[in-house]
């Protein structure tokens, strides 16, 4: 026998539907897609500040790939989308493939830096 109706609220009480893909977040596909979003921002604010380690920046990494899962397993998942969540997904999506070639860039130019700063050090 199988129960459709969702097994959780969202943990923001808009009393939208938690697809069983959002159970661990406890979220509806729209307050998910949000936190994602808010969460990229943070996450481009800490990289631009060129302060992230390497662990950091593995570590945000990871967390944009469990992003990227989770937004693919909820947009191919039991729940219906309506045209608006799908747009909202893909378009979350985007933001966290954004994130992904902005974090590259600036472990490259960290790279980048530090070979000039070696260069430098080796020719002074
Ligand atoms: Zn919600």
């Amino acid at each position: 026998m199988s129960d459709t109706t969702p097994s959780t609220t969202c943990v923001f009480r808009c009393g939208a539907p938690v697809p069983p893909e959002l159970a661990t977040e406890r979220m509806c596909v729209l307050h998910f897609t949000l936190c994602v979003e808010r969460s990229c921002a943070e996450m481009r604010r800490e990289s631009a500040s060129g302060r992230l380690t390497s662990a950091r920046q593995a570590h945000i990494a990871r967390g944009l790939s469990g992003y990227a899962a989770t937004l693919a397993s909820v947009g191919t998942g039991t729940q219906r989308l309506s045209d608006e969540l799908k747009r909202r997904i893909l378009s979350t999506f985007l933001t966290v493939m954004v994130m992904r070639e902005s974090l590259y860039r600036s472990a490259e130019s960290e790279v980048a830096k530090y070979s000039s700063t070696a260069h430098l050090s080796r020719t002074a």
